[in-house]
């Protein structure tokens, strides 16, 4: 992996990247004290483990790859990284990712787009998660963290051909991980097998008191823990509403390919219907902002943030206005107008009100499809014609080249999410895997997408490894 650091280091995959001597150093020591020949696969005892920059360390800077922060060096560790800590994964960094989460090629950021290249030619690592996504694919580490607000793991696993896991909303810790939007943000897992993902996901899925979002230990006790036992066959399903006109034909053979696959072990197939998710991209794209307004007002230059040079007596506004200017990307800064926009009172009603209608109705329509019941809501009965999961591609297309994104009006950017943010807006568990079109060795290979209902993230990874 340190080898591999050196080699890739044009693809600019990490922000910051812990001290070679001490990373070493912390291998040799958890190698001498495991046996080498019983190593486990799903853990990261001695293993490196790479963390996108909106996660909080205090060894390493944490800056959302935000020019607002970028001296930001964290007082506390998140919780996610401190578990994974306890269990022996040593930090290698901290990776490159859009600022603040926000896009979905890696190429808003203060330190530079990441990439891959396939053939000589530069393309998109997906965003918002990239970097992790590069540092996984190309072994600068084993496994690495991510965030999902509405695909910023699984879009960015689905063009590095990695596995990438977005568990259900609440689960794992949120405390010390710079919020996007709150109602949507999920910490996420990066990894080359669903091995190395369930074993980070096994650690971390704690409950913990100091997020309050994170899911109680009593609603916990009702989701299965175990995964489903090796003969069971599953329900499932296959969105039709997915199969939209502008389908990448390699994208939609390797749809065809992943249903037939599990149909010839035993899985039977069901249509299934989703009429909302038409609806969903539009208002993902009122909520995200429209939190992230919010969220983001605290980077004043006074409170949070580097503040913009100023001579004393500066007005106030014109400081908060100078520091916000210089200090958030245009991205970001679009975002922010955006989201201030839905939520001022002459625009709430007709969009941010509108908007989280439509999540509630994406959430009925999934609750409908699914044969288990919905914890949370409560609402149903076990329905024996419901299906388990379902099984979509994760993006329209394969990896699009980094100059065509570069041009990219945003709302051209905002439509490769239109498959991820379904499932954000209602929180399921939701992972994306690399599926040939063919059996050929040469064959390309796209994201599909396995998206279960709340809490059945154990079955999500088992209908992954099917496919892998
Ligand atoms: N691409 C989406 C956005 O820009 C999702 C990002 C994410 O999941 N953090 O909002």
């Amino acid at each position: 992996h340190i080898d591999n650091l050196g080699r890739y280091g044009h693809l600019n995959a990490f922000v910051n990247v812990a001290d070679a001597e001490s990373v070493l150093a912390r291998v040799a020591t958890a190698a001498s004290s495991s046996p080498t020949d019983n190593v486990d696969p799903r853990s990261p005892n001695g293993r490196l483990v790479a963390i996108k920059d909106n996660i909080c360390t205090t060894d390493i800077p944490t800056t959302a790859a935000s020019g607002i922060l970028k001296k930001f060096k964290s007082p506390y560790c998140a919780t996610v990284v401190r578990q994974l800590r306890e269990a022996g994964a040593i930090a290698v960094g901290k990776t490159n990712m859009d600022e603040f989460g926000m896009g979905s090629h890696n190429i808003h950021s203060h330190f530079g787009k990441t990439k891959i290249q396939q053939n000589g030619v530069d393309r998109s690592a997906g965003g918002s998660s990239g970097g992790s996504a590069v540092a996984v694919a190309t072994g600068q580490c084993w496994a690495a963290l991510g965030t999902d607000t509405g695909g910023s793991v699984r879009l960015p696993a689905a063009y590095t051909g990695t596995v990438g896991f977005k568990p259900s909303y609440g689960l794992l810790s949120r405390w010390g991980v710079i919020a996007y939007a709150n109602s949507l943000d999920t910490v996420g897992i990066l990894g080359n097998d669903v091995d190395s993902v369930e074993g980070l996901f096994d650690i971390t899925n704690v409950y913990d008191d100091q997020d309050p979002t994170s899911l109680d230990a009593s609603t916990r006790s009702h989701l299965p823990t175990e995964a489903p036992a090796p003969s069971r066959t599953f329900r499932i399903g296959v969105p039709i509403d997915y199969n939209i006109s502008t389908l990448d034909p390699t994208v939609r053979k390797a749809w065809l390919r992943s249903l037939r696959l599990l149909q010839e072990r035993g899985h039977s197939l069901h249509r299934v219907r989703l009429p909302a998710t038409q609806h969903a991209l539009s208002a993902y794209y009122v909520l995200a902002p429209a939190e992230a307004s919010s969220n983001l007002a605290k980077y004043d230059g006074v409170r949070y943030g580097t503040r913009a040079e100023g001579k004393d007596g500066t007005p106030d506004s014109v400081l908060f206005a100078k520091t916000r200017g210089e200090g958030f990307g245009p991205e970001v800064q679009r975002r922010i107008l955006l989201g201030a926009f839905s939520l001022s009172a002459q625009a709430i009603d007709n969009y941010f009100i509108q908007a989280q209608k439509v999540r509630r109705l994406v959430q009925q329509d999934f609750d409908k499809a699914f044969a288990t019941p919905n914890c949370l809501t409560d609402s149903n009965d076990r329905k024996t014609e419901g299906v388990d999961v379902l099984l979509c591609p994760t993006a329209p297309t394969l990896a699009p080249k980094l100059s065509e994104v570069q041009d990219q009006k945003p709302l051209q950017a905002y439509m490769n999410d239109v498959f991820t943010v379904p499932a954000s807006l209602a929180g399921l568990p939701a992972i994306s895997v690399p599926v040939q079109e063919n059996e050929s060795a040469s064959a390309e290979a796209a994201g599909m997408q396995i998206i279960g209902q709340y809490g059945d993230d154990k079955l999500v990874l088992a209908v992954a490894r099917q496919l892998l």
